[in-house]
């Protein structure tokens, strides 16, 4: 059951990103629109900080990574060909009373979040059923918080297949059993039904339903001129994959980075931004050669030994060591802009939950209030998309390697059979699947694995896909800390400081003059503010009293706040042209000449 004290965190971090300027309701004065927000003036300064230090870390700091930046609308096949058209679906099921749409793999996870589900809860600790209650609370205040659902439209009938259930079996019922059967009227027909998380109601069997956004190009709406907002930015990086290569120089192993929006029409758009229908991605696609490939030019593919990160990348790797090395990047990243390792969780997919293509895939989860979900996926896609957009838009997509050719024919015969073989089994298996007919198939994978043998592959893939507004809302809820004041008087007030790291935070630094009727005080500070805003997001503020101001910023996440007293203006000679620089954590102050507070701040928020 989603604890109380998380709901009320939540809607405290809610309401602070408003009144602040972090996070709007998308078109708020219309009514708002489901699934959509806006970032206030904080809040894109946080977003840009997070996409700045993303794309630094990913392609400036990195030899073998070259960016991207791609259409939102692309060829409507290339959704075809990557298999969104057909297969990127939730299962949604509708509720027969209040018709509302529900995403039927999340039933579960949003009941307990209702408040009909948390007073059956409450009614049947332990599972344990009481049916004088159920009944007094199905004709009392049931009517009201779940008038759909069978146990308050016809209660006896209800009550009894719950009573035949605890004849025959006097355990206690596991809670998704006991909502099933307090929404189950006609067992014997339906045997048990699953609710409506919102009403109680019976939920239809579901369908899939696709969660791409169609649109048309050009002025004519038909068939012929589909096309779709990308659902993931991810497809682009393959079909612009040998001209970002060609022209950046770069050899396979190499990646390709691009960040930008993606939109989803989410059945359920929830919690907050986590699940919205319009975000931005950053993603990575990690091209690699295949292992046949590298244990021909090494000898030997290396795998992993031990958990951790395996250190720098070795012409050796095959594809689960890279698949670790990106796992441990990643995680890097995250505790580099302030979120520690305990705060996430690694979640490797079980064999049955991967896609058809997968080899592996590690899902980082981040402890959010809510529970702990995903904000970022790496998956090792194997040669999947790439041979996709090969053989739909009959463009080769393979590389040739000079050094793979030559170290073939060092090869001992025996060798090269057993990695041609490997090399042809794999190749098949993938057509046969992707519905290629048998003779076809074999003959195709052979013209690949004599290919490989000439140096010629299609690359493998590592793909890290991360979601901005996931980190963000990560980010927010991590910084989110409330501290209680105890005045003089005895009198105690509860705020708020956001405690992001100096990296992320949207103001760096606050310039405040400890006085705004004092105009030398005024002009040293707008002197101190002009000298650091060209090299940082710097705030001025002469407005109330010096401990408001302070709070503002605790509130706003600024990690420094510079004030300008009158020692500054030299009343101490000896402090002439310094200031006190106060840290937002543990409000220590330092007195820091004017002229070191670059070199002091800047390496404090790069
Ligand atoms: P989920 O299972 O939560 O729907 P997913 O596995 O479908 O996510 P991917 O397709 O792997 O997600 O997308 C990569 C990343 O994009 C996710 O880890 C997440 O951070 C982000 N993302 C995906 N869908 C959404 C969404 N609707 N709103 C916000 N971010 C999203």
């Amino acid at each position: 059951m989603a604890e109380p004290k998380a709901t009320e965190l939540m809607e405290k971090i809610v309401s602070l990103c408003k009144r602040r300027g972090f996070i709007f309701q998308s078109s708020e004065i219309y009514g708002g629109i489901n699934g959509f927000w806006d970032y206030g003036p904080l809040g894109a300064e946080l977003k840009r900080n997070v996409k700045e230090l993303w794309w630094t870390s990913m392609t400036r700091l990195r030899d073998d990574v070259a960016g991207l930046e791609a259409t939102i609308i692309m060829h409507p096949q290339i959704w075809k060909a990557s298999g969104h058209v057909d297969t990127f679906s939730d299962p949604m099921s509708t509720c027969r009373h209040c018709k509302k749409l529900v995403r039927a793999d999340q039933v579960w996870e949003q009941l307990p979040e209702n408040a009909w589900a948390q007073a059956i809860a409450e009614l049947c600790p332990g599972g344990h059923v009481d049916s004088a209650r159920l009944l007094g609370w199905a004709k009392g205040k049931g009517q009201r918080v779940a008038p759909n659902l069978a146990l308050v439209r016809n209660p006896e009938t209800t009550l009894s297949w719950l009573a035949e259930r605890v004849q025959q079996n006097p355990a206690p019922l596991e809670t998704k059993e006991l909502y099933q059967y307090l929404a189950t009227e006609q067992f014997r027909q339906t045997g048990l039904v699953t609710p409506c998380p919102h009403c109680g109601g019976e939920l239809t069997a579901p369908r899939p339903f696709n969660l791409m956004f169609k649109t048309h190009y050009g002025p004519v709406e038909s068939d012929d001129n589909l096309c779709y907002l990308r659902p993931e930015t991810a497809q682009a990086i393959f079909v612009q994959f040998k001209n970002v290569m060609e022209t950046s120089r770069q050899r396979v192993p190499f990646g390709i980075a691009q960040m930008g929006k993606a939109f989803r029409n989410e059945v359920t758009p929830r919690n907050y931004t986590f699940r919205s229908r319009e975000f931005e991605q950053m993603e990575l696609e990690f091209f690699i050669k295949p292992d046949e490939a590298v244990e021909a030019l090494s000898g030997t593919v290396a795998v992993p030994q031990a958990p951790g990160h395996p250190g720098e990348p070795q012409a050796d790797w095959g594809w689960q060591l890279w698949h670790q090395y990106w796992v441990e990047e990643r995680i890097k990243f995250y505790e580099g802009i302030g979120l520690p390792r305990t705060t996430l969780e690694e979640y490797w997919q079980k064999p049955e939950e991967l896609a058809h293509y997968a080899r592996a895939c590690v899902d980082i989860l981040f402890k959010f209030p809510f529970g702990t979900q995903e904000l970022e996926g790496i998956a090792a896609r194997g040669d999947f998309d790439l041979s996709q957009h090969a053989r739909a838009s009959g463009k080769p997509m393979g590389v040739f390697d000079e050094t793979l050719r030559t170290a073939w024919t060092k090869l001992t015969k025996e060798k090269q059979d057993e990695l041609w073989k490997r090399y042809y089994e794999a190749r098949k298996k993938y057509l046969v699947k992707m519905g290629v007919e048998p003779e076809v198939a074999t003959t195709e994978a052979t013209a690949d694995a004599d290919g490989l043998a000439k140096g010629q592959y299609i690359a493998h893939v590592i793909e890290p896909s991360a979601g901005v507004d996931r980190l963000i809302l990560g980010l927010i809820t991590h910084a989110y800390s409330e501290v209680t004041d105890t005045d003089d008087k005895g009198k105690s007030e509860t705020r708020v400081i956001m405690r992001f790291h100096p990296r992320v935070a949207p103001i760096k630094v606050a310039v405040l003059p400890l006085l705004k009727n004092k105009p030398e005080l005024v002009k040293k500070a707008q002197e101190v503010f002009a000298l650091l805003r060209t090299q940082m997001n710097t705030y001025y503020d002469e407005a109330g009293s010096i401990g408001r101001r302070y709070a503002r910023q605790d509130e706003a996440g600024t990690p420094f706040c510079i004030t300008i007293d009158f020692d500054s203006l030299g009343e101490k000679p000896e402090l002439l042209n310094t200031v006190t620089l106060r840290h937002r954590d543990d409000g220590r102050q330092e007195r820091l000449p004017i002229a070191e507070l670059l070199s002091y701040l800047l390496p404090k928020i790069r």
